[in-house]
């Protein structure tokens, strides 16, 4: 029979009820999914790989036979590892496997056999090996195919790579053209150069043998098509979004800006450049009649706040009141000390909304909100229940939230009048990331940091130099200063063995007699964080024994040490962040990385990036980088964790056209009107996506 895209997948030659119930597991249900399920690579076999040749951090396909397979027990637990050594003329390596990838799976393995290995090639403790690659038992019939390029699958269940390769063939050979779809319209695909989807997708899995190089760098006719439409597409749907906005209503500020400029006198410093400009974009926003929707990106440190306040100034001049909402109480307080300081002076009043507020307070909070009489109100998320309301909600800012914050802004839609809206970054996004998860965001960057600042140095080191990292910290507060030791952990864990803020607070206090040691930590009540951080904000506590609970935002000029414990448990953004707590003020400030013994080479890599450089702009990139935009923002974001070709370090240049070709597109069809099969993807996608 003829196959449809939207066949059952069972119905493929070759797959039948049974074989079909297991791909559908895995969430292979129709002819679709399956063409859509691409290689995850292609061997290259015009050269063959030699394990003496291998290379760290490659993705690789080698011929070798089994030498031993055994399992490992582990310590104390009743976990194994699991090995398979295979071995060529020029070598050996290991394949370990942390779980079993299912029942028997290491049964079929036995020494002299010929295998298979697929898998990217990992450097741990300076050894060469690959963990969890797909081995398989090679027969003769895959050796027969001498193609120079030969997709890989993924194996899925017992169907190895050769045989989900077959599936694919026989869905393609059995295919039906008319069933294929084509989403781009043909413009787009001759302006940008693009092949028709169908032949995409035929080459894709049969890749033609000269375009072998192009292939292995993704720049081949096909590869380009598909990551093409896959980056499209989410740049159709921000264009989309933001079309949306633009024509929503919202009350345009009136304002002379004087109450702002009185602001900026009062400060006792200079407010740089990039400050201005990004305050003189907000302000050119506010005015209009449509919301804004603009993010400013600015690295740790770069004051970010203060644009916030300033707009606040602004707004609050024509009578707009201000909503600024932040991640964490102690963050929320230390803006609500900050901003009252700043502008009650000028007659602002300002006032903190947490869950930590007495019903009655919050009340009388409520009722001043809404009679107008509250300028700014600065709270968590406590911030966007629906019992509150204000007289005139101008403008909403959201600090140090990643994108999270943008899904929250239609909760504070009210009533056909959007209030206008700014996110503040907590880090520095990479560009890709910026065009993509921001990309329906107008973006203002602060690329400048304020006079004086000096960068932070930042070393390495092992626990075995801990006296001398304490030396150095108590170096430091003898003179008067202040330091910050971060720990992983709250509390002693059975399934780690690392430092914990609760017993190495008890260390610390009877190392530093003469001083005073305070602990903070996210399980303390919110009114003892709040005096913990007012103790040492006020020069009370010399030194602050804390886990994560101060990543983000906290600022105390004063403190210019931090050491952090068990580094290589941290992520290159979360060091960049934790270290961004030093370095805000006069002093010469330092950042001690510690690394426990459990290193990966990974984790030794980040602390060397770390020490080479301070800029969060490069930072973030290298972290994207190696984490992967999913991993990086920390959640499963719209779309991106989905891309099954796209890679946003490696196709900057492609986002860009689709971006182009997206927005243009919307601009001429703002309804997609003249393109319904794309309108229908889009909507299809959107449900996957925002669910
Ligand atoms: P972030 O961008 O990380 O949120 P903050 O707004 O917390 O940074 O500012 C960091 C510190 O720098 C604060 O103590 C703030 O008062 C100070 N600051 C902000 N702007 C300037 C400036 N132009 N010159 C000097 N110090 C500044
Ligand atoms: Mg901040």
């Amino acid at each position: 029979m003829a196959l449809q895209f939207d066949t059952e997948i069972q119905f493929v030659k070759g797959v039948g009820p049974k074989l079909g119930e297991l791909l559908r597991h895995r969430g292979i249900t129709t002819v679709k999914d399956l063409l859509e399920n691409y290689p995850r690579a292609y061997e290259d076999r015009r050269a063959v790989r030699q394990i003496q040749s291998l290379v760290a951090e490659q993705l690789v396909s080698i011929k070798a036979k089994v030498i031993s397979v055994r399992s490992i027990p582990m310590g104390k637990s009743h976990r194994r590892i699991w090995e398979i050594v295979v071995g060529d003329q020029t070598g050996r390596i290991a394949c370990k496997y942390f779980r079993t990838p299912y029942k028997g799976y290491f049964e079929r393995f036995q020494p002299h056999q010929e295998v298979r290995v697929i898998g990217k090639v990992i450097k741990y403790r300076g050894v060469l090996q690959f963990h969890h690659p797909d081995v398989h038992v090679l027969k003769d019939e895959e050796e027969a195919n001498s193609d120079a390029l030969m997709p890989i699958y993924v194996e899925i269940e017992g169907l190895n790579s050769g045989k989900i390769g077959r599936m694919i063939q026989a869905a393609l050979a059995q295919h039906s053209p008319e069933g294929l779809m084509e989403a781009l319209p043909s413009a787009i695909r001759e302006k940008y150069g693009l092949i028709r989807w169908e032949q995409a997708i035929r080459e894709i899995h049969q890749p033609p043998p000269e375009q072998g190089d192009q292939y292995l760098k993704y720049t081949s006719p096909a590869q380009r098509r598909i990551i093409f439409e896959e980056l499209f597409m989410v740049e159709l749907h921000l264009a989309y979004r933001r079309a949306g906005i633009e024509k929503e209503k919202s009350k345009p500020v009136v304002s002379n800006g004087t109450l702002a400029e009185k602001l900026k006198s009062s400060l006792e410093f200079e407010l740089t450049g990039a400050q201005l400009r990004s305050y003189g974009e907000i302000i050119r926003d506010l005015q209009k009649d449509h919301p804004m929707h603009r993010l400013v990106q600015g690295d740790v440190g770069s004051g970010k706040t203060l644009v916030a306040l300033m707009a606040a100034a602004f707004a609050a001049e024509g009578a707009a009141q201000t909503a600024l909402m932040v991640p964490t109480e102690i963050l929320a307080e230390q803006h609500y000390q900050n901003a009252s300081r700043r502008l009650r002076p000028l007659g602002l009043e300002v006032a903190l909304l947490t869950s930590d507020v007495k019903k009655k307070e919050r009340e009388e909070i409520l009722a001043r909100l809404k009679r107008g009489e509250i300028a700014l109100c600065i709270g968590t998320h406590a911030l966007i229940q629906a019992d509150i309301e204000f007289k005139n909600l101008g403008l909403v800012i959201i600090d140090e939230q990643h994108r999270f914050g943008v899904e929250q802004r239609n909760q504070l839609k009210r009533k056909g009048v959007s209030p206008h809206f700014l996110v503040m970054t907590a880090t520095p996004i990479p560009r890709t990331l910026a065009m993509t998860v921001y990309g329906d965001l107008d973006v203002s960057v602060i690329d400048e940091l304020p006079k004086g600042r000096q960068p932070i140095v930042t070393r390495k080191t092992f626990q075995s130099k801990y006296d001398l990292v304490m030396g150095f910290v108590r170096d430091h507060i003898t003179k008067g200063r202040q330091a910050y030791i971060v720990y992983p952990l709250i509390e002693e864990s059975e399934s780690m063995e690392l430092k914990n803020a609760l017993e190495e607070f008890e260390k610390i206090k009877a190392l530093f007699p003469e001083f005073n040691v305070g602990l903070l930590h996210g399980r303390l009540k919110s009114s003892e964080k709040e005096d913990v951080m007012n103790r040492f904000r006020a020069g009370g506590i010399h030194i602050l024994v804390c886990t994560t609970v101060i990543e983000v935002g906290v600022d105390v000029p004063n403190a210019n040490v931090m050491v952090i414990e068990h580094a290589e448990r941290f992520g290159l953004s979360q060091l960049h962040q934790l270290r961004g707590r030093v370095g805000r003020g006069e002093y010469k400030s330092y950042c001690v990385l510690v690394l426990g013994y459990a290193l990966s080479d990974e984790a030794l890599q980040r602390a060397e990036i770390m020490e080479q450089t301070g800029d969060g702009f490069k930072i973030a990139e290298a972290d994207l980088e190696m984490r992967g935009p999913g991993e990086f923002l920390g959640t499963k974001q719209s779309g991106l964790a989905g891309f099954k070709m796209a890679n946003l370090v490696r196709d900057l240049r492609l986002l860009q056209e689709a971006r182009d070709a997206a927005f243009d597109l919307v601009r001429q069809d703002p309804e997609l009107k003249e393109h319904p099969y794309l309108k229908a993807k889009l909507d299809t996608l959107l449900k996957m996506w925002v669910g």
